[in-house]
């Protein structure tokens, strides 16, 4: 669908917002959009988690859909879904352990947000929170995909971690899966925990390499302000891993899914063929999607970024949230953060043409001869052995950005 002539409101803006919003809405036109729908409660709350969740033995579930259904009427008229722009190619149940929400809810929500034939539709899932024939419920109301929370096999990190579930548990989630319709599904993998040995990683490794799942994200366990984990490291009673047996880890644990046949395609994700998750990687290249429930980010096709309040009483009352356009320097960080990560790199002339910023030549080349980044056909990309230092990179792209001189592909004047 091409682009909208830019109106009244659009030629009074800077040209280089206007150009943002232009191209952010072609982008959305030509790939659809996603949704992220965040449901936030948990059984318990594990160690080291710095998510919006609350533990709460009767959750409020019908008034949590009312409220997704509220913030859903608010954006869809952003995402153009009644004026039959593309629909969605995914929609994403995170949290939290959206797997608590009953399936009605699930169904309810689905059936608000148009989607794209054969769209993914994930929800997040962890052990002990469902059965079998619950999942078979939420396959039926229009889940295709899992994101499952293992973390890890071993009984005493698990402890440690305050995971609310037991080995014997996971096992008993994954010996379902086969037996569902799903279209993929994904395990989440944790390492570089207090007193993790790399023969217990390897134990992890075994014992996932066994189930074989098509996709595996990693999350290289980190101490976020303000979490009890944190608190106990600060007072002394558990240590965070060597910074270079974490580099170890994180290699080894590549070394060994890649051999077994999966690609990395980013940082902390790999899929076997045709297993990417697409919902994760839209997001990742800068794609529009509508964040839904309390605490839900979004990026709007017109660029505009929209935070929901993480407070449920707060969320309920206003559920339109924040909303805040980007400036150009602070669109290219975005752009720049979400798609470094990701294997096909950063897209130099689309940044330059979106944002009219660029990163200062010198530092690309002193990254470039350092072999933290390696360039080719306009785009700057990690190299494999760079990926674990990845946000270091990143970061000094991000202290380079400078406007970018009048070019070619720098943006023209709105008329
Ligand atoms: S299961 Fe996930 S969201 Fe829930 S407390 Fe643990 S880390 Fe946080």
């Amino acid at each position: 669908m091409p682009s909208p002539p830019p109106s009244a409101t659009e030629a009074a803006e800077p040209a280089v917002e206007a150009a943002i919003r232009r191209a952010a809405r072609a982008e959305a036109d030509a790939q659809g959009w996603g949704a992220y729908v965040h449901a936030p409660w948990c059984t318990s709350r594990c160690l080291y988690c710095a998510f919006t969740v609350y533990i709460d033995r009767q959750p409020a579930f019908a008034d949590w859909a009312e409220g997704v259904a509220a913030d859903w009427a608010i954006e869809a008229a952003h995402f153009g879904a009644a004026a039959g722009a593309p629909a969605a190619h995914s929609v994403y149940f995170g949290g939290g352990t959206p797997s608590l929400v009953p399936t009605a809810h699930i169904a309810r929500i689905l059936s608000l947000i148009p989607r794209q034939d054969g769209a993914e539709v994930t929800l997040e899932v962890n052990p002990g929170s469902i059965d079998e024939a619950g999942l078979r419920e939420r396959v039926d109301a229009g889940v295709n995909r899992l994101s499952v929370g293992v973390q890890t096999f071993d009984p005493e990190h698990a402890r440690r971690l305050g995971r609310g579930h037991s080995r014997e548990e996971a096992r008993a989630l994954l010996a379902t899966l086969p037996r569902l319709p799903l279209r993929s599904w994904s395990f989440d993998l944790i390492f570089a925990l207090p007193e993790q040995r790399m023969t217990e990683l390897d134990a992890d490794l075994d014992a996932l390499l066994e189930v074989g799942p098509p996709h595996v994200s990693l999350y290289g366990l980190s101490f976020e302000p303000g979490t009890p984990l944190t608190r106990l490291r600060d007072e002394g009673r558990v240590q965070a891993a060597d910074p270079d047996l974490w580099a170890d880890m994180y290699d080894r644990i590549v070394e060994r899914l890649e051999a077994a046949g999966y690609e990395r395609y980013e940082v902390s994700n790999f899929a076997q063929p045709g297993h990417r998750a697409r919902h994760n990687e839209a997001v990742w290249r800068g794609g529009a999607y509508a964040g839904l429930g309390p605490s839900a980010h979004g990026l709007r096709p017109d660029g505009a970024r929209t935070l929901r309040a993480a407070d449920l009483a707060a969320w309920r009352a206003q559920p339109a949230g924040l909303v805040e356009r980007p400036a150009p320097r602070e669109a290219a960080v975005d752009r720049i953060l979400s798609t470094l990560r990701h294997e096909a790199g950063l897209d130099l002339r689309a940044l330059c043409a979106d944002t009219g910023h660029l990163p200062d030549a010198d530092e690309i080349g002193r990254l470039i001869r350092g072999g933290a980044l390696r360039a080719g056909a306009g785009r700057l990309q990690l190299p494999p052995g760079a990926f674990p230092v990845a946000d270091g990179a990143v970061r000094r792209l991000v202290d380079a950005l400078r406007p970018a001189a009048p070019t070619a592909h720098t943006p023209k004047r709105a008329p």
